[in-house]
């Protein structure tokens, strides 16, 4: 039985279209193993920073890890599932289960980290396989293009949300406003209801600052500008080492900023100790996703519940979905529906 899969083979700039539409044997599921009928994977920049080479992964691989499908073959071993559950698999694909990190809660460190779409192969198929562990169930309200984009663009905003301890009252700053944003927006609404929300996007009235503005962004405003009063937190999402500088530059006194990003496309110059760090400011990255977070994100985004803004693709258009991402030609959650 065959599959139809984009493959990167070797990497490329988008704009050269690296991936390839190809005829692939549908994988067979082994002992825990589940084997998934896509329907839909989530398109995210750091499939960008994959095929463009800034981050290793194996070769071929085909990349995709916010999936949503059905299983369709079980492992001998699964215990958790039943043939045609309705199932999403995240960026965490697998972990060592033993070291240190994943003992202690924050298996994202593990060094055995193997991520989805990277290291393993990914959603941009009809198919994937993957252990019973490392799957969620997905609630019932969320149809499958709306529950995609929750699985990393929510899950790792959620995840930096945390990260930020910001409490009800605080102000929040946004550098850029893409997929995750968007739904954190939606997240810091329901969790801060009496927060502030700044969004900086790349140019003041590109597609990004209108739809914060229409979301109800308290202010927007693009990067490089001050806003009217310091915020308490920030989380960065743009490809650009200079959010980083402005985020801090903006910052309050005790403020902290979470980068949320795998690679950023441009270094970070000029950091000055005064204007960037000075008062007790702090700076985290988040890396990866916990089994956890994405779980408890499910739970709350089905509360609120969270609407991401879909663009849908189909499979075969992944270079040029990939493509209109890097310039900002599309607003919101990408999307490939894959049937
Ligand atoms: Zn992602
Ligand atoms: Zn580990």
């Amino acid at each position: 039985m065959k599959m139809r899969a984009m493959v990167l083979r070797e990497y490329k700039k988008i704009e050269n279209k690296p991936l390839s539409l190809e005829e692939l044997s549908i994988p067979a599921p082994r002992d825990k193993e589940i084997l998934i009928e896509i329907s839909v994977c989530g398109i995210c920049r750091t499939e960008l920073d994959e095929v463009e080479g800034r981050l290793p992964t194996k070769l071929p691989v085909i990349p995709g890890h916010q999936i949503i499908g059905r299983i369709k073959e079980l492992g001998s071993s699964v215990k958790k599932y039943r043939i045609g559950k309705r199932v999403g698999v995240a960026w965490i694909y697998s972990t060592c289960g033993l070291c240190n990190y994943c003992k202690n809660g924050l298996e994202n460190l593990c060094s055995n980290f193997i991520g989805t779409g990277c290291n393993a192969d990914g959603g941009y198929a009809e198919y994937i396989v993957v252990n019973e562990d490392f799957v969620y169930p997905i609630p019932e309200r969320f149809s499958d293009s709306e529950a995609a984009p929750l699985l990393c663009a929510g899950a790792i905003g959620y995840r930096a949300l945390k990260l930020c301890k910001m409490k009800d009252g605080d102000v929040i700053a946004l550098y850029g406003f893409g997929s995750s944003a968007h739904i954190v927006f939606q997240l810091i609404r329901f969790l801060f209801p009496n927060s502030k929300i700044f969004v900086f996007t790349k140019r003041r009235g590109d597609r990004a600052s209108e739809l914060a503005l229409s979301m109800g962004a308290d202010w927007v405003g693009e990067t490089g500008e001050s806003p009217p009063i310091k915020f308490n937190c920030a989380i960065d999402t743009t490809p650009v080492g200079v959010s980083i500088l402005e985020a801090l530059r903006n910052l309050d006194r005790g403020g902290r900023l979470i980068i949320n990003l795998i690679r950023k496309e441009t270094s970070i110059n000029g950091l000055d100790y005064v204007t960037h760090l000075w008062g007790e400011r702090e700076i985290k990255t988040v890396a990866n996703v916990t089994r956890n977070d994405v779980s408890e994100f499910l739970e709350i985004a089905s509360r609120i519940p969270i609407k991401p803004e879909i663009v849908k693709f189909r499979l075969e258009e992944a270079n040029d979905a990939l493509l209109m991402l890097k310039y900002g030609k599309y607003t919101g959650s990408g999307i490939l529906v894959i049937r």
